[in-house]
């Protein structure tokens, strides 16, 4: 056993996912490895929930620009305990309850070190499972709607695949800030989900004329914002159900598409991408402030649809990339 600052003993050994080579989610196995320790600045965080996203099946399957060296452990979000403290670091103490923003030593484990910069509160309100689900979907969502796209209160903004991750806090922050929200989903149920959170409209992206229907409720103007999920299906038609100088900013894309540049001219137009990883140190603390804000009162709510065990992360793989999106997929170590 180590001696943890809380005075608490941990473990030597924990359970972690390892990924050995890249591949098909088989390649996640659940090994025991050393229990990191956190170095000068770092922290280690005894994790109760872990985040699933996307992205980590892109880099096991080695598809991501940015590729681990061999083996690792994926994932960058989770919420836990602080566990212990490296040395220099005043802000935290063990005990505290956090939601992690990217780990030293990945997520998919028991215990994670983390910058000591890179956790963040996670209210008692707030649940474990529900902090795992804050960090890329929320920064994602808020980076595209505020620092991307500049959406200002009282425009209307297309959320293109409201049901997952990235759309439910995105539908959630925009109406905060003011936004009449209209979102998309493939499931009765997840756009009954997303009219729950607050957007005045929800409409079905695998209904053929779905977006005449979208132009008629917005009285034939089209849409300031689209937040767009699938750019490599709807770029070219996003760009017809834009209002004069709309935005559309660029979250998710699996392929390629051809577009009709003359549909941006005419509406004085911009397309914005974004990758969350181009987010700077400084970017990233006014974004984690204001979800902190939103988290404490209350605005922000995240919504858990699917609980695994550690065990079964090849299962929530390949539940992510599955259609039929419910908020976020959780591991419970
Ligand atoms: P998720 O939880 O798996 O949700 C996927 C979303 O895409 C669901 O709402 C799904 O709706 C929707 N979708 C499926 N078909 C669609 C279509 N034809 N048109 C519009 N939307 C459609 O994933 P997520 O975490 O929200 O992430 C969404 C995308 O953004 C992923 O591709 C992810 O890789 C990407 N992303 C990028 C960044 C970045 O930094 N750029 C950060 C986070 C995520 P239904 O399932 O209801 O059909």
């Amino acid at each position: 056993m180590l001696r943890g600052a809380s005075g608490a003993d941990c473990e030597v050994w924990m359970k972690a996912i390892r990924v050995h080579e890249f591949g098909g989610p088989e390649v996640l196995k659940l090994e025991e490895i050393e229990t990191p320790q956190p170095q000068d600045g770092q922290v280690l965080v005894r994790l109760r929930a872990v985040g699933v996203n996307p992205v980590d099946t892109y880099i096991r399957a080695g598809a991501y620009a940015a590729k681990p060296p061999l083996p690792y452990t994926p994932g960058s979000d989770g919420a836990g305990v602080i566990e212990q403290v490296g040395a220099g670091v005043e802000r935290w103490q063990a005990g505290a309850r956090v939601y992690v923003a990217g780990a030293v030593t990945g997520t998919y484990a028991e215990f994670a070190v983390c910058e000591a910069a890179k956790v963040h509160p996670l209210p008692e309100h707030v649940s474990f499972a529900q902090g795992a689900g804050v960090n890329v979907p929320y920064a994602t969502a808020y980076r595209a709607l505020f620092q991307k796209a500049a959406a200002q209160p009282g425009e209307t903004v297309l959320i293109h695949g409201a049901t997952g991750g990235v759309g439910i806090a995105a539908t959630q922050l925009a109406r905060a800030a003011g936004l009449r929200v209209i979102g998309t989903g493939g499931t009765a149920e997840g756009r009954r989900l997303v009219a729950e959170q607050g957007a005045e409209h929800v409409l079905d992206h695998r209904q053929p004329n779905y977006l005449e229907e979208l132009m008629s409720l917005t009285g034939g103007r089209g849409v300031d914002v689209i937040l767009e999920m699938l750019a490599n299906v709807n770029l070219d038609h996003d760009l017809e159900v834009l209002a004069k100088k709309g935005r559309v900013v660029v979250i998710g894309n699996r392929g390629r598409v051809e577009i009709d540049p003359r549909k941006a001219m005419t509406r004085d137009a911009s397309i914005h991408g974004m990758t969350l990883m181009n987010v700077t140190a400084d970017e990233a603390t006014g974004i984690h402030a204001a979800l902190v804000a939103g988290l404490e009162n209350g605005t922000l709510q995240p919504v858990v649809g699917k609980e695994l065990s550690l065990a079964e992360a090849a299962a929530s793989h390949r539940a992510v990339m599955e259609p039929g999106a419910f908020g976020k997929i959780v591991l419970l170590p």
